[in-house]
């Protein structure tokens, strides 16, 4: 640990009380600095498709107003952009939600193999069309952990989607269960699921940042593929109110791996 820097000419107590001070205002100015990025990422992402949709809804009104199939080519847009702007509230919304909650320990006992049955079916349209396979392996389940059915739902699709869009080149994403009998870091038994693809990978620099809000190693393909940039950020604060782990693995042009680790129940 750091020694104190002496603050206080007189020493003592005085000195350690000082420090303190220091601290709580350096902690409540980053606090509230990042409180102000996050309002101004927010309302740019906001105002990005509401832009794109005022000037749309101009042009609808004035030279394609009699041109059918120009306005068919808008309105198809106008409902993407829309949509967008949707999937970011919705985001918003569950990352707050879970934010407000992350104190809060889940109590329901959920079966781990029916949350990822579950992500797996919701996200097999979207692989059909990316023309992925999804793979479940490893233990079969039952696999008890004390949990919200429903925040371990969003995590593993939120992973296998991204998998899928990120690193369906490689045509297959396993998602793997591996039952850990003293997992030392939760000290105890513990499941480790594990989403892998064999896409682009990502470059070691953007690991330790991916699961920040609107973070993002590519924000034109991202928006491209419909992501808000929440999606890793939800996943973190729902991993962390279930006392597990995520790990991040990746090496480029070979493939990713993420990593949840739960207490068994
Ligand atoms: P997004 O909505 O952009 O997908 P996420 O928070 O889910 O937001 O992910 C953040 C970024 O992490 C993505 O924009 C992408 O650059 C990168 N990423 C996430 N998963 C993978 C993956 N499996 N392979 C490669 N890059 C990934």
């Amino acid at each position: 640990s750091v020694a104190p820097i002496a603050l206080d000419e007189s020493g003592g107590p005085g000195k350690v009380a000082a420090l303190i001070s220091i601290e709580d205002i350096t902690a409540t100015e980053e606090a509230e600095a990042m409180r102000r990025d996050f309002v101004a990422n927010v309302s740019h992402e906001l105002r990005t498709p509401l832009t794109a949709l005022i000037g749309f809804v101009e042009t609808l009104r004035g030279a394609a107003k009699d041109d059918p199939v120009a306005r068919d080519r808008f309105l198809t847009i106008m409902a993407r952009e829309a949509g967008r702007m949707n999937r970011l509230v919705g985001d918003l919304l569950s990352l707050s939600r879970v934010e407000a909650e992350e104190r809060r320990r889940p109590t329901a006992q959920v079966d781990l193999a029916n949350v990822l049955r579950g992500a797996i079916q919701t996200l097999q349209p979207v692989a059909e069309t990316a023309k992925v396979q999804i793979k479940r392996e490893g233990e079969p389940g039952p696999l008890r952990v004390t949990g919200d059915a429903d925040q371990l739902t969003q995590v593993f699709s939120n992973l296998i989607e991204n998998a899928v869009k990120y690193g369906g080149a490689g045509g297959e994403v396993r998602v793997v269960v591996e039952k850990i009998a003293h997992e030392p870091v939760q000290r105890g038994p513990a499941y480790r699921v594990d989403v892998i693809d064999s896409g682009e990978g990502i470059d070691p620099i953007h690991i330790p940042r991916l699961t920040e809000r609107f973070y993002r190693v590519d924000t034109h393909r991202s928006r491209e593929q419909g992501g808000t940039g929440l999606g890793l950020a939800i996943v973190k604060h729902i991993v962390a109110r279930h006392r597990g782990r995520l790990k991040i693995e990746s090496e480029k042009g070979k493939g990713s791996r993420f990593s949840v680790i739960l207490p068994a129940a």
